[in-house]
């Protein structure tokens, strides 16, 4: 049963949490991003995890002990490589759900590439371990043809369409399920996110506009392994795309959505300028651990401060130690590697809320 006012106090908690960051240093974070595994059956042009094939991530045994150890999450991301290549992505969701009494979101991408019927059940198992809110991101860079050569696995868009047809009907019985198409504007799709829409909406009755998340194609050497690959789609085109985008967006009324806007309306401009419009808030309300345990600032920074298997698995010597003090420092001079993605737009936007009216504008 879906305990209403309980997620209500977590969802408000978030908020209050993130509201917080506004005026004080937190001292935890409240959003962990979390590359569970680094294998990929993928053949991205525009990401080389594919070709890693790592050895000694974490194990479960070792994920549920840093759970338990630091259990101040409201808010999970959980990412790859393909985070459902690794058998135990259900235990990974729970060990955090089990630890963390305040967790509101478990958000989780997909390539839609592993077996759909393992997949949707384990998504399912997801949901009824009671997360009051579980996102999916479908990644999808394109139409039917274009998708599957950026993405180099015939028959991947068909697999998409397959996953979110499930997904739409298991929203009938699930409220806390949601998801969303993640497109990657790269030089490999210039020009084609209306014509992926509008394909999306033929195949999905009743995908909207606002059911596409954006994102600028990026280079990370700890995250995607491609520095040095020529990926990015040229400015103006990117700019011009977006502002077709965002007019042609619906307007809804929840925060969410809201910050949403936010976050597009300024990525046309971080297209254009390639610098964010705010400082991160990278090590006050997140961070990024790698699937080995390396502790990060964020995806973009391969600014390592630590790593939790030196620690006992206890976040707290790394989060309040000099490497990340020093991070720190070089983030509030504005010299950190900024960038402007889902998974740090979020908190920047809202930890800077008296320059909300002018993001928003
Ligand atoms: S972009 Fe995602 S799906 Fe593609 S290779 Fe990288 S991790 Fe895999």
């Amino acid at each position: 049963m879906v305990d209403t006012l309980g997620n209500t106090k977590k969802f408000v908690g978030l908020g209050l949490t993130a509201l917080r960051s506004n005026v004080s240093r937190l001292d935890k974070p409240y959003k962990l991003n979390f590359a569970t595994t680094y294998w990929c059956q993928s053949r991205c042009l525009t990401c080389n995890i594919w070709q890693m094939k790592p050895k000694n991530e974490l194990r479960i045994d070792e994920i549920n002990e840093f759970a338990k150890k630091n259990d101040h999450f409201r808010w999970i991301g959980i990412t790859g490589g393909e985070p459902f290549m690794r058998s135990d992505v259900v235990d990974i969701a729970d060990a955090f759900m089990k630890s963390s009494k305040d967790l509101y979101l478990v958000t989780i991408p997909t390539n839609s590439l592993s077996d759909q019927k393992m997949v949707i059940s384990k998504i399912e198992k997801m949901l009824q371990l009671g997360i009051p809110k579980l996102s999916i991101t479908l990644s999808l860079d394109g139409s039917r043809e274009l998708h599957d050569r950026i993405r180099g696995v015939p028959g991947n868009f068909d697999r998409v369409m397959g996953v979110a047809r499930t997904l739409r009907e298991m929203q009938r019985q699930y409220s806390n399920l949601f998801f969303i198409f993640g497109y990657t504007m790269s030089r490999y799709n210039h020009g084609a996110l209306g014509h992926t829409c509008r394909s999306v909406m033929h195949e999905v009755p009743g995908t909207k506009y606002s059911d596409f998340h954006i994102n600028l194609s990026h280079n990370s050497s700890i995250y995607y392994n491609n520095i040095g690959m020529e990926i990015a789609a040229d400015r103006m085109i990117n700019s011009a795309e977006l502002e077709g985008f965002l007019n042609k967006r619906e307007r809804e009324m929840s925060v969410i959505q809201l910050i949403e806007t936010v976050f597009l309306k300024n990525l046309i401009n971080y297209a254009n300028t390639g610098k964010p419009p705010v400082k991160s808030r990278s090590l006050d309300a997140s961070l990024f651990m790698d699937s080995f345990g390396n502790v990060y600032p964020s995806i973009q920074w391969d600014r390592k401060i630590g790593n939790i298997r030196d620690t006992a698995y206890d976040l707290a010597p790394i989060w309040n130690g000099t490497q990340a003090e020093q991070a720190r420092r070089i983030i509030s001079e504005g010299n950190d590697p900024g960038s402007w993605t889902a998974c740090e737009a979020y908190q920047s936007i809202v930890g800077h809320l008296p320059s909300f009216a002018s993001l928003l504008s």
